[in-house]
């Protein structure tokens, strides 16, 4: 019997989530979707071939946390992330999404979303007041079921850059104080519309009392210790994440809310959130990133401020291991789009951003330093960055697995290619990595969203601007 298809994708090294490797397998897609997966390819008709020999397919990666849109707006900012994410393999990216007033004005962001986005997105609507819980109906009917919680906004530490108006590119910065009732009475409404919660999990209080008086120290005797990043983390401690971590497991709990710890990188949060997985199996899940196993605070620059800090190498250490060891159940790159001109702000540690650029490099990452050197396997690669985050929000079985009837988003990758680097092969807004200058081992040769070849070989298929479509999720 003949067979057809649009796209057949041949001889490829299937990564399977949850169970393993299927070798020689060819994949039939068409009209975007998978249509077919076979051993024998002998009587098929296809529009495109494309041959995977010798390479490895995975589900195309879903990045969780992706801030863009704050220092260029979502029109600008969709077309440059959305490249830089398909550069390194991702066909889903999730906007961290800070508005100040009614979520109704999301209307405006989803039409200039529309046909500017190369990889296909969903959206987190942050809450920074109660009267923003009045829109979370309206947020689940329009397919946006996550609300993300900054416990570290409040006390002195409460300015926030929320994202641009589309089409004005201007910093907007906020005042907001989240609160505990805040906290409270956002669980409570999210377990009611069975959405899930994002929290930042850090003591607003505590760091600000922290970071006034290193400041004041520092007025008084000059800044004599010479690594900021030392002295961010100190700042910022480990345990402040722990105390609300697991604070914010007790609310959660008592009003049965899902809750999502975004990038966590210390041993001590991660030691507390491990705790409260065991106490609310299912309803807890843990993210890291990648500059949590890849950077310490010996990085010792500015470009390295990032919240929660980097920690010891130590720290990094355990966050390999709870990686291994299923504490963590995905990676999100905490992606923030902006120039090096603008992180830097005075060259201080004060007055320089948080955040990096990291959507690109958050596959090279893994491949190089996780399978490469042994440290973790290509199906647990696919678990942590595709099909864990799919399940988590509600994308799945369209997103996060190749199998029949699923969307065609994959990613083949070459673990032999070697490549150095720099700003300008990520193809981002921003003009800086973290990991600029160092020679990855492992990167994806060929993105595919929805059956569409968006990268090959580190080019963009220009002609695929505005294939992108939003996901609902939930
Ligand atoms: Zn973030």
């Amino acid at each position: 019997m003949n067979d057809s298809c649009d796209v057949l994708i041949t001889n490829a090294s299937l990564v399977i989530p949850k169970s393993g490797v299927s070798f020689d397998t060819n994949i039939l897609i068409e009209k975007g979707k998978i249509k077919k997966l076979s051993k024998s390819v002998r009587d098929t008709n296809a529009g495109k071939k494309i041959n995977a020999k010798g390479k490895f397919v995975l589900p195309g990666l879903i990045d969780p946390h992706v801030h863009y849109g704050v220092y260029t707006p979502i029109d600008k900012a969709a077309i440059t992330e959305s490249r830089s994410a398909s550069i390194g393999g991702v066909t889903t990216i999730i906007r961290m999404l800070r508005l100040s007033h009614s979520y109704r004005e999301i209307e405006s962001h989803l039409q200039a979303s529309n046909g500017t986005h190369y990889v296909d997105y969903g959206i987190h609507a942050s809450i920074f007041g109660f009267g923003q819980l009045a829109d979370v109906e309206y947020l689940n009917k329009r397919g946006i079921n996550s609300l993300k919680l900054y416990l570290n906004l409040g006390n002195d530490q409460n300015v926030v850059s929320m994202d641009q108006d589309p089409g004005n590119n201007s910093i907007n910065n906020q005042r907001v104080n989240v609160t505990r009732d805040l906290m409270t009475a956002t669980m409570k409404k999210a377990a009611q519309s069975s959405s899930v919660v994002l929290v930042h999990a850090e003591d607003s209080s505590k760091c600000s009392r922290r970071i006034r008086n290193a400041q004041e120290q520092e007025k008084k005797y000059g800044n004599r210790e010479i690594n900021p990043l030392k002295i961010w983390s100190e700042c910022r401690p480990p345990e402040s994440e722990a105390e609300t971590i697991s604070s914010s497991c007790h609310v959660a709990k008592e009003y049965g809310c899902r809750v999502y710890f975004v990038h966590l990188g210390s041993r001590l949060a991660l030691e507390s959130a491990a705790k409260q997985k065991a106490n609310s199996p299912g309803r807890i899940f843990v993210e890291t990133c990648p500059h949590y196993l890849t950077h310490s605070i010996d990085y010792h620059s500015v470009v390295g401020k990032v919240v929660p800090p980097l920690r010891t190498k130590k720290d990094v250490e355990s966050t390999w291991w709870a990686l291994k060891n299923g504490i963590i159940d995905t990676i999100g790159s905490d992606h923030v789009a902006s120039t090096l001109s603008l992180k830097r702000g005075n060259g201080d540690l004060w007055t320089s951003l948080a955040g990096f650029p990291g959507v690109a490099t958050l596959l090279p990452v893994l491949l190089s330093k996780g399978v490469n050197e042994n440290k973790i396997d290509l199906v647990k690669v696919s678990e942590l960055t595709s099909y864990n985050t799919a399940r988590i929000f509600g994308m799945y079985p369209k997103k996060g697995i190749i199998k029949k009837g699923s969307d065609a988003d994959l990613v083949v990758i070459d673990l032999s290619v070697r490549k150095k680097v720099t700003p300008e092969i990520l193809q981002s807004h921003s003009d800086y990595t973290i990991y600029d200058g160092w020679v990855l081992n492992g990167w994806p040769v060929m993105t595919m969203v929805r059956g569409e070849v968006i990268m090959e070989d580190g080019e963009i298929n220009g002609s695929t601007l505005g294939h992108g479509q939003f996901v609902e999720m939930g």
